[in-house]
């Protein structure tokens, strides 16, 4: 089964064309907002359906030819018939809901999906009359309860973030699939290079071109992959809401592409190397990592993922102050949100991603305010780990 993800081969070759109509070898960025037509008849013909060129376009908000290259390398990565190009993650994810849904459907939500993705669901789609079931992660008894006559998909992230729950994907696809419910999965902390949803039965993959696909922290972009007809609806959808990526971002996220492989490789050693490391250390109370025999879903996460990506979390012992230590203490990490770039970065969820949040509130979505979230970048293996042990070493000396 995991012969079957990609490989560097691939995150090179796969989907790119031979001869571009240029014949250069990186594709031109097509820097245009409309399209010509030589003449009426040609025009009337591509209306028709006509046109010699299958991927023509005739306005911006539609399609460009650089975008569309990137789309088709995402798709072949994904081994999905088609994929489309966001102009971020966020805008992958609620053009996709836009295009399946409509007032008096019902989704189902993970838990601990992206909260911004939970906030879309919760406080925009309850208001045109979409309504919503939250279940906890991996819980498949609550999803074969929560599904209702109008459920239209459910969605969750494999894995997910802070705390890299990982699900059994064929299972999450089997029970959708009896119930005619579509599976959307947000594979984002995974990518098309440790995970595979599409092969395992799930109908749409998401991710925040962002992270590892861009690979360098200097873009947005989001990505949806599935069958041509769910594609087409969804970019039918892109078209009125004016979703579509940028030519200039799609070729920094296709140029990042072509290293995903190697990438991800070096920060799945990284991140178990780190992981391990910080289990062994006494001021920390838990590692959140999916490679560790500790984590809840190590089972799940080993028979369908080849390596278990470059985000760790743990909690420190000393609390919030402790944990704002350690933080500080790095000298690689950068103190900065996201992750899945080549520079190694650091975040405390409850003055980061959670800041508004009080104590209280913290506690009943269980963010400890101890816990640290560390993406590792492709720096020297044993530089990062020094890196954490070193500010971890310090906690106890002071
Ligand atoms: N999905 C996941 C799992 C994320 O972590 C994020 C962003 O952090 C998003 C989606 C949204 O992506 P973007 O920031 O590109 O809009």
């Amino acid at each position: 089964m995991k012969t079957a993800l990609p490989n560097s081969t691939d995150a090179v070759h796969a989907g790119v064309l031979r001869q571009r109509p240029s014949h250069t070898l990186a594709p031109a960025i097509a820097q245009t907002a409309t399209y010509t037509f030589a003449n009426t008849a040609d025009l009337e013909r591509y209306f028709a359906g006509g046109d010699a060129d299958p991927e023509r376009q005739e306005y911006g908000r539609y399609g460009n030819p650089t975008v569309r290259e990137v789309e088709q390398r995402i798709a072949a990565l994904d081994r999905a018939e088609d994929a489309l190009l966001f102009a971020s993650g966020m805008a992958a994810v609620t053009t996709t809901a836009f295009a399946l849904l409509k007032a008096g459907d019902h989704v189902i939500l993970f838990r601990d999906v992206y909260r911004r993705t939970r906030q879309f669901v919760i406080n925009v789609l309850s208001r045109l009359g979409v309504e919503h079931t939250l279940i906890d992660p991996g819980a498949f008894d609550q999803l074969e309860a929560a599904i209702r006559p109008r459920t239209r998909f459910a969605l969750s992230e494999s894995p997910t973030n802070p705390y890299l729950h990982c699900i059994d994907l064929s299972r999450f696809a089997e029970i959708c699939k009896k119930a005619r419910v579509k599976t959307v999965v947000d594979a984002t902390f995974a990518t098309p290079f440790n995970s595979d949803p599409i092969g395992r039965g799930i109908d749409l993959v998401v991710h925040s071109a962002s992270k590892y696909l861009s690979g360098h922290n200097d873009v947005l972009g989001g990505a949806v992959s599935g069958s041509s007809a769910l594609i087409s609806l969804i970019r039918d959808m892109r078209s009125v809401l004016g979703s579509i990526m940028d030519p200039h971002a799609a070729a920094l996220i296709g140029r990042g592409m072509k290293t995903l492989a190697l990438r991800v490789e070096r920060q799945n050693a990284t991140g178990l190397a780190v992981a391990r490391a910080l289990e062994a250390h006494p001021a920390v109370e838990r590692v959140f990592y999916p490679g560790l025999p500790s984590h809840p879903d190590h089972k799940v996460a080993a028979e369908q993922m080849r390596g278990f990506g470059g985000v760790v979390s743990f909690t420190v012992r000393g609390g919030r102050e402790a944990a704002s230590r350690v933080v500080d203490g790095t000298r690689i990490a950068a103190i900065a949100p996201s992750f899945g770039g080549v520079e190694t970065l650091i975040e405390q969820p409850c003055i980061m991603s959670f800041h508004e949040l009080s104590d209280e509130q913290l506690a009943a979505i269980g963010i400890s305010p101890a816990l640290i979230r560390l993406s590792v970048g492709i720096e020297e293996t044993e530089d990062v780990v020094r890196d954490v042990l070193g500010a971890l070493d310090a906690l106890g000396g002071a």
